[in-house]
């Protein structure tokens, strides 16, 4: 390039066109009038500083540079940038309700329900019966309280929240009493000691790790004991020489000294798993007939709704609970409402649940079906990555996620991708992993024992379909 003359690099320069001459252009108006002029403008700055420096550096390509060029150019660094970053992808992790991935996915009577929110003025906050204002709870308070059996309800705007309200509005610089075996950490910032400081309560443990009896609960009783608390423990379990005290027994004694007891269920179901076939949690309902006078548990993990955090319990602790000032930082909004409403609807009818419900459908799926969506997607996922890899049909196990036990409970089925050669090729892998997860409509699966393994529990029929589609039209050939 250094023996390109000055004349001629004049003249490269001068292929670049200025600003006003292709705003003017008949091609960008097409743009501006699609993304807005200020937008355009910055972007075909960017591009024309870009082929000036190539023209200034000898780029004989810029000679080829005209207004139909450079729309394509703008044009697609337009529809990359406007592209949003929130995307659909397919989870073919074997996680349910995978907190990354969003959770609970939610059943189309919700969907229809927000999106007539998004758009419609709604009695959010208005009594329709006195043309009062009313309080936003309201709308679901009833709902809530048939199906836990529970006097009164809050929703805030995740399980964490509630916990973190409930500790402020009633043991604020005062002790609550805690088994050891229950200061659990679940993912990320929500540690039991942690949450109860920023609450201002003082955490009184009791008992050890492996076990905790009812004395050491007695023991620990007070003049400055506010509340008496039991927390799921989710992700892990303890087993061997352990001991637990139940919330029937906690309960009598917290009452007998006029204490209140709050139960932090977590994933909190409505209904009973077990009739599904899927393991043992305890009920919201069973929970509050233990004698928890507040129970917390979220919106998006087994219940199968929108992220939210739910209170329920005695009247006058609810009471309490909704007036305090933090409640008002962490209410829900109208979409969550929307949203909550019409699944906590579906339970009204439980026999039908397992079919209406995303959630336990999901959970609820038969391994046979998965296996036939797995041999189906089979075919055409070897042919679309190729012979350098070896793509099987094998039975699996799922996992449900989000504080269920991490352990391995649901037979399902996928497919699992080797190296053809049977070497380890993790790097193979990692590069497979990757391929998968740029395309149009991500694809998430996870490796483990040198395989990228891909469980279609979640993958319904229109998601087959449409991943068929995707690996036809982007993986033909690749990778090499
Ligand atoms: C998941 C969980 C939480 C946090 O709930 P979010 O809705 O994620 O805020 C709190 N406590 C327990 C026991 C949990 O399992």
């Amino acid at each position: 390039m250094s023996d390109v003359s000055g004349s001629e690099l004049r003249a490269l320069m001068a292929r670049v066109p200025s600003v006003e001459k292709v705003m003017a252009s008949p091609e960008f108006a097409a743009l501006v009038d699609a993304y807005g002029r200020s937008q355009v403008l910055t972007v075909l700055r960017d591009a024309l500083d870009h082929w000036r420096a190539s023209a200034q550096s000898g780029d004989a390509s810029v000679s080829a540079l005209d207004v139909a060029r450079l729309q394509a150019v703008v044009d697609s660094a337009l529809r990359r940038r406007n592209r949003s970053r929130l995307q659909s992808v397919f989870n073919l992790t074997g996680t349910v309700l995978h907190t990354n991935l969003g959770r609970a996915l939610l059943p189309d009577e919700a969907v229809q329900s927000v999106m007539k929110a998004l758009t419609q003025p709604a009695n959010l906050e208005f009594d329709l019966d006195s043309g009062k204002r009313g309080d936003r709870d309201d709308l679901v308070d009833e709902l809530i309280g048939e199906l836990t059996g529970a006097e009164a309800a809050t929703v805030v705007n995740n399980n964490a929240a509630a916990v973190l309200l409930t500790l402020s509005a009633l043991a604020s610089k005062k002790e609550v009493i805690v088994s050891r075996g229950e200061l659990v950490e679940i993912g990320g910032a929500f540690r039991i000691p942690d949450i109860m400081s920023r609450a201002g309560a003082r955490l009184r443990e009791v008992g050890t790790t492996n076990r905790t009896h009812l004395k050491d609960y007695e023991e620990a009783i007070g003049p400055r004991t506010a509340l008496l608390m039991k927390v799921h423990a989710s992700n892990y379990a303890i087993s061997g020489f352990t001991k637990e005290v139940g919330v029937d027994a906690i309960a009598s004694l917290a009452h007998a000294r006029g204490l209140p007891v709050a139960v932090d269920l977590g994933s909190g179901t409505l209904v009973d798993l077990v009739q599904w076939g899927l393991p043992r949690e305890t009920t919201v309902r069973e929970t509050v007939e233990a004698g928890a006078d507040l129970v917390t548990f979220s919106g998006d993990k087994l219940l199968g709704g929108p992220q939210a955090g739910l209170i329920v319990g005695r009247r006058d602790l609810i009471a309490k609970i909704k007036k305090h000032p933090l409640k008002r930082a962490l209410r829900v909004g109208k979409l969550t409402l929307a949203a909550l409403e019409p699944v906590l609807q579906l339970y009204r009818a439980p026999e039908k649940l397992a079919e209406r419900l995303t959630t336990l459908r999901l959970l609820t799926r038969a391994a046979d079906d998965i296996r036939l969506a797995a041999e189906r997607v089979q075919p055409v996922l070897q042919r679309a990555i190729g012979e350098r890899y070896a793509v099987l049909a094998e039975p699996m196990f799922s996992q449900i996620g989000s504080g269920a036990l991490p352990v391995d409970v649901l037979p399902s089925y996928g497919l699992v991708i080797r190296t053809a050669d049977g070497k380890r090729g993790g790097r193979q892998l990692l590069a497979l992993e990757k391929l998968l997860r740029e395309m149009a409509r991500p694809v998430i699966g996870r490796i483990a024992d040198d395989a990228l393994r891909l469980d279609l529990r979640c993958l319904e029929a229109a998601d087959e379909l449409q991943l068929i589609d995707q690996l036809i039209e982007q993986l033909k050939g690749a990778p090499a």
